[in-house]
């Protein structure tokens, strides 16, 4: 089972969009023992992912968590595997070297050129030169590790050039997600820039294609990917079923953004899961009624219940902001991708098919 650990609500950083409410409350050692007991009860595999607020101010935890789990493993024959997001600034050699030998996955929240814009310190200070060599000792010991990179509206004219950056800085693997949430306003001209930068941003991933070098960039490659091999990436919302966030105190739900709701609570790592209430909550992840008819609606993520939820209170309900990005990048993917046919056919059905 895969659990996702809040270990603190707190955070080190003030970003201009964060949707965590920050207070000082962490996870305490007997939650964190019954969540990693719950992730080992269920199925052949266990799977903790690392999460905040920033979950670097919790260390120990995640020291913790990783013996228990790994000793666990070794006993039941149950795998374990475990990634982490984090803003980076807390990263040192220690720590990487006991992820290394975890064999953890992380994340580094990033967003390259715009990152003083929107990602500063709480008391005010830019973090840009902090998380770049944060960023390079990372990548010196997990070469594959992403950038997750966060659009708000004022992030959009560096777009393409955060593509490159991040790059050029080391990373092969970045995720570009744009920013939702109550702190977050978006017009019509800011989504005119972004179609604009999401051009710009597929420009520089063809001179890599002809070049032989590339980066993965989530959103485009795998619109450009599940096309040709027709799969519907609707599937992906599981609400819960596939990775439930652990609050600090314990409680389950189905996803991040319904912390705190008391209709979405699914139980808490001491009492175990209400199963029927997860099956509930399941089967409701449906093509929103908008969508029906749609041409795009096999290729698009309107099913995601939680961005849904975020975005217009109602998890089957579609923005008219993800309604009109989700266009956006279909349109500039299959561009890009009738492109990179043309110029190299064999290449192009090995890098995406
Ligand atoms: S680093 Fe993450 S948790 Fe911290 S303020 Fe930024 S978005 Fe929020
Ligand atoms: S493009 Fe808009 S209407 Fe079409 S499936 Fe996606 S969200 Fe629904």
């Amino acid at each position: 089972m895969n659990l996702t650990l809040h270990l603190t609500d707190n955070c080190n950083m003030d970003c201009s969009y964060c949707i965590r409410e920050k207070c000082p409350k962490d996870m305490t050692e007997d939650v964190l023992i019954a969540a990693c007991d719950l992730a080992f009860s269920r199925g052949q595999r266990a799977g903790l992912c690392f999460f905040g607020g920033e979950p670097l101010l919790k260390k120990d935890l995640i020291y913790k968590a990783l013996d228990y789990c790994e000793e666990k493993s070794r006993k039941t024959g149950i795998r374990f595997d475990c990634k982490m997001t984090t803003n980076g600034s807390l990263l040192d050699e220690e720590f990487l070297k006991r992820a290394v030998r975890a064999k953890m996955g992380i994340g580094l929240s990033f967003d390259g050129k715009a990152q003083d814009i929107c990602r500063i310190f709480a008391g005010g200070k830019p973090t840009s030169s902090v998380v770049e060599e944060k960023a390079k000792l990372l990548l010196s010991y997990m070469p594959e590790a992403s950038a997750l990179a966060t659009i708000a509206p004022q992030a959009v004219p560096y777009y393409a050039e955060s593509v490159k950056y991040l790059h050029e800085l080391g990373f092969k693997h970045l995720s570009f997600v744009i920013a939702y949430g109550r702190k977050v306003s978006w017009t019509d001209e800011d989504l005119d820039a972004l179609r604009g930068q999401l051009e710009k941003a597929c420009g520089y991933i063809r001179e890599l294609f002809i070049k032989g070098d590339k980066v993965f960039i989530g959103p485009i490659y795998s619109k450009i990917s599940e096309c040709i091999r027709d799969k519907n990436p609707a599937e992906r919302c599981h609400l819960g079923v596939r990775q439930m966030p652990v609050t600090p105190k314990g409680d389950l739900y189905p996803c991040t953004s319904f912390i705190g709701d008391e209709d979405y609570l699914l139980g808490n790592v001491f009492e175990g899961l209400n199963e029927a209430k997860v099956i509930e909550i399941a089967k409701r992840s449906s093509t929103p009624e908008t969508c029906t008819g749609c041409d795009l609606v096999k290729r698009c993520t309107n099913s995601c219940g939680c961005a849904n939820r975020m975005n217009t209170g109602d998890e089957n309900k579609v923005s008219p902001l993800q309604c009109t990005y989700e266009r956006m990048l279909i349109e500039a993917s299959d561009k890009l991708g009738e492109e990179l046919y043309q110029i190299d056919p064999e290449k192009f059905a090995k890098e995406f098919g």
